[in-house]
């Protein structure tokens, strides 16, 4: 597939998710970055999010995870709505929306966004330059399929 270029901009759009087991993880790891966190616009899913919210982050929830939360952020992560995702999943807990967390994963890829699964990972990206910087990447060119499906330019 051909790729063109994007540019996330310095403010990004983050996506903070966490399972069950993984969230005391979560939540200390964006109590250790608040600062850093603070500068971006932040999407949780729905018990990550609201539990993010009682510790002080301006956080816009989505539903909750089995509920259809992944789904609406894979189709955020579609739409370019999201720039980077910061996903705790467990790894040894088997999930009633397994095939929701795989398709939230495969877009990520699919739609070449930085993601973390794991703590490290996360610091890794909160402390790259481009956390606060624009940062210029490739993604799938699709806009000949959008023209040919709607017969107008997208
Ligand atoms: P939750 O969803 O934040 O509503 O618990 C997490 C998930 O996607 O499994």
């Amino acid at each position: 597939m051909k790729t063109i270029e994007r540019t996330l901009q310095s403010t990004k759009r983050i996506a903070l998710v966490a399972h069950d087991n993984q969230k005391p993880a979560l939540l200390r790891w964006c109590d250790k970055n608040h600062e850093a966190l603070s500068f971006h616009t932040l999407f949780g899913t729905g018990t990550t999010g609201s539990l993010l919210r009682k510790q002080g982050f301006d956080v816009h929830c989505l539903f909750s995870g089995p509920m259809g939360g992944d789904q609406q952020l894979g189709a955020m992560i579609a739409e370019g709505r999201i720039d980077m995702m910061i996903f705790f999943w467990d790894p040894l807990e088997s999930m009633p929306h397994d095939p929701d967390v795989k398709a939230l994963l495969r877009l990520a890829t699919v739609w070449n966004i930085p993601v973390a699964n794991n703590e490290a990972t996360a610091d890794f990206i909160v402390s790259s330059p481009y956390f606060n910087h624009e940062f210029t990447t490739t993604i799938p060119d699709y806009s000949g399929y959008l023209y040919d499906r709607t017969g107008n330019e997208s």
